[in-house]
């Protein structure tokens, strides 16, 4: 397929200048296999040291962007000052930023349009909450989010998509692989119908919620799961085997 395998983690507000020596020092002794890329989002205020302790082969992600370049905006981060740091990635639309911080499907396009703008690669979250995949709404839920980062971007290149079920994020229920999987080939042939075939097979799409280092092998022998968006893990040693996962 020719799809690089792509392991995000993703601290969320969590961390502390110990702790990031300590995770910086395990990633920093993490091989990294050929095909694998591996992009890691600390909160904002220790992105920056992050960065510079952290080995170059390793990506570093924001866990929010702003759409505007610089202005009165207060607590805000653009994707310009990102770049100013060395920061290449960030994750956009997460389902905690949709619940707590309202976050609609048009602010999260605009605001991946805005980074991509700026140069600056965008791990683009959606994904159903319990409810809705009771009451069998989970496609229509995910494309109206796809659509809403559609509507808004033309260029895919920088883009990595995470389907990441509400219902699955730091509950310790792993979608199976085969419902991940079946999301994911949605997802895909949504690209292909509604953007265009290459896009469909070129862009990445990741699966988030409750991997660890026990489930990760098994989701990612399906043909559509391009990779991780890892929570919880990802603070932990077994990151380094959900970095392996693709054998
Ligand atoms: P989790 O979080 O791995 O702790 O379930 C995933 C995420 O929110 O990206």
């Amino acid at each position: 397929m020719g799809r690089n395998f792509f392991v995000g983690g993703n601290w969320k507000m969590n961390g502390s200048l110990a702790q990031v020596k300590s995770l910086v020092a395990q990633l920093n002794n993490t091989v990294i296999p050929s095909g694998t890329e591996v992009v890691i989002s600390p909160p904002a205020i220790y992105i920056d040291r992050v960065r510079q302790e952290l080995k170059p082969e390793i990506g570093v992600a924001a866990q929010n962007s702003y759409t505007k370049a610089s202005g009165a905006f207060t607590g805000e981060i653009s994707p310009e000052q990102l770049k100013d740091l060395g920061i290449d990635w960030v994750i956009l639309g997460h389902s905690e930023r949709r619940e707590y911080f309202n976050e609609s499907d048009e602010f999260v396009g605009e605001k991946t349009a805005h980074a991509l703008a700026a140069g600056v690669s965008v791990i683009a979250c959606i994904g159903e909450k319990l409810e809705e995949r009771e009451t069998d709404k989970t496609t229509e839920v995910v494309t109206r989010q796809l659509k809403g980062i559609a509507d808004k971007i033309n260029d895919w290149t920088n883009v990595v998509v995470a389907y990441e079920p509400v219902w699955a994020i730091g509950t310790g229920k792993v979608a199976t692989p085969d419902q991940a999987q079946e999301v994911h080939a949605t997802l895909r042939k949504w690209l292909a119908d509604n953007v265009s075939e290459s896009v469909a097979e070129s862009t990445r799409i990741i699966y988030g919620g409750s991997v660890n280092g026990s489930n990760a092998a098994e989701l990612a022998k399906k043909e559509d799961i391009d990779g991780f968006l890892v929570g919880g893990a990802c603070l932990k040693p077994e990151f380094s085997n959900i970095i392996a996962a693709r054998l």
